[in-house]
């Protein structure tokens, strides 16, 4: 017997038919005699319309009253899934994240997981019930509901997961596992069998959107074994996320890419004519911190005639706040020759263990992005991850010939 968390994605709960789908497969694996977890998302593209109905009264919602409204799309799944497997002549009892007591801090709309108290989990479990969880969602400790970001259920299954000890937690999505890159850009993407952890982490950070990045974070924590499957076939092993470390033995098999990243999700902020002096990038990007706005890539040319030029980038929802930070709050300060925004810009990261062993992986990139007269606005690089900053209008372009520059195409 084995305690295993699954948790559906939106598609995966879409309508009465899918969710009794999901039903079916949970009574698959309980009458194999294992402990059943379910955390399910909100129908698909409920989230989006509720947002979007939030914006109607308020062009910018306060976010503790988005939040009380966009949990709900999660809270109607549970139910309805419940009701599914009673129907099934299953025990099932669903839970909010606030009813678990999954208690996060106050960062509305992006809310982290401090604690999950898994009490009644563990005794309805026992008692013989699947549980379900609605996910994306907790409680402060003033009981406010909060949520994690979107994609956040795949957190709140993985934190179930690390907390109740599971054996597995099992994604299922509308595909069948990690591919090499969104395989709606490249046809010929191929999924992978398993990928390290590292790099499911840097895939899941440049912009892939089968996981959520904090849930790939949390798994690595506390060593959960996450598996992504497809909820629409019952057969298939999907993409296991390992712990092993790759290329121990020099396999000249191993890839040395695993995968390619993209997000059209983030903007560049530019800000020219800065004097070169200490302190110059904390008082630009203090305030900033400040408004808890996250910042990716940063850059800061060599200075000339003591003046230099500072680029970032943020999320593209957050460009003008972070703009108006500037002018308003900074400028004073720094006395900028000018603030530009761009949300025109995308992101194409190349990820793969390979290449702590391997040189020149950076080279044949840009060279590869050259010949196709690609330029390129800002790199980044870690030890497992080159990324780089296009002109929005270059983004398929540049994955399609990087995918076969790197030879990830099946074989
Ligand atoms: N329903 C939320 C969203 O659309 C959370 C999730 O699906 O993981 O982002
Ligand atoms: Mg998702």
């Amino acid at each position: 017997m084995a305690l295993i968390v699954q948790k559906y994605g939106g598609t995966s709960v879409a309508n009465p038919e899918r969710i009794r789908n999901v039903a079916r497969r949970v009574a698959r694996y309980k009458a194999m005699g294992h402990q059943i977890v379910v955390v399910v998302s909100a129908m698909s593209g409920e989230t989006n319309r509720l947002i979007a109905l939030a914006k109607e009264i308020m062009p910018e919602p306060d976010p503790r009253e988005l939040d009380v409204m966009i949990s709900t799309g999660e809270q109607v799944t549970i139910g309805l899934t419940a009701l599914a497997l009673m129907e099934l002549g299953i025990k099932a009892k669903s839970y909010t994240g606030a009813q678990v007591k999954i208690l996060t801090d106050a960062a509305h709309t992006k809310a982290r997981i401090l604690d999950i108290d898994n009490h009644n989990i563990k005794q309805d479990l026992n008692d013989g019930y699947v549980v379900v969880v609605a996910g994306f969602q907790g409680a402060d400790e003033f009981g406010n509901t909060t949520t994690l970001g979107r994609g956040g259920s795949d957190t709140t299954g993985v934190a179930l997961a690390a907390t109740l000890k599971a054996d597995e937690c099992q994604i299922y999505t509308d595909v069948d596992g990690v591919y090499t890159t969104d395989p709606r850009v490249v046809p010929e993407a191929r999924r992978l069998d398993k990928i390290t952890f590292e790099e499911m982490l840097e895939l899941a950070s440049q912009g892939s959107k089968v996981l959520q990045i904090r849930s790939v974070e949390f798994a690595g924590k506390y060593k959960v074994k996450l598996r992504v499957l497809s909820s629409f076939e019952d057969e298939g092993d999907g993409t296991l996320i390992t712990f092993e470390e790759a290329n121990k033995d020099n396999n000249m098999e191993e890839p040395i890419i695993s995968g390619i990243a993209f997000n059209r999700d983030e903007a560049k902020i530019t800000v020219l004519g800065v004097p070169d002096t200490p302190g110059i990038a904390y008082q630009i990007l203090g305030p900033i911190a400040d408004a808890n706005i996250d910042v990716d890539m940063i850059i800061q040319n060599t200075g000339a005639d003591g003046v230099t030029d500072f680029s970032f980038t943020v999320h593209k929802n957050e460009m003008n706040k972070a703009l108006a930070i500037l002018r308003d709050k900074v400028q004073g300060f720094i006395k900028a020759r000018e603030i530009i925004g761009d949300d025109r810009i995308a992101k194409v990261a190349v990820v793969g263990v390979g290449m702590r062993s391997h040189v020149g992986i950076a080279s044949q990139m840009f060279r590869t992005l050259a010949e196709e007269g690609i330029n390129i606005q800002m790199i980044s690089t870690s030890e497992i991850k080159i990324a780089v900053v296009i002109e929005e209008k270059y983004m398929e372009l540049a994955v399609r010939v990087l995918h076969k520059a790197f030879e990830l195409e099946g074989k």
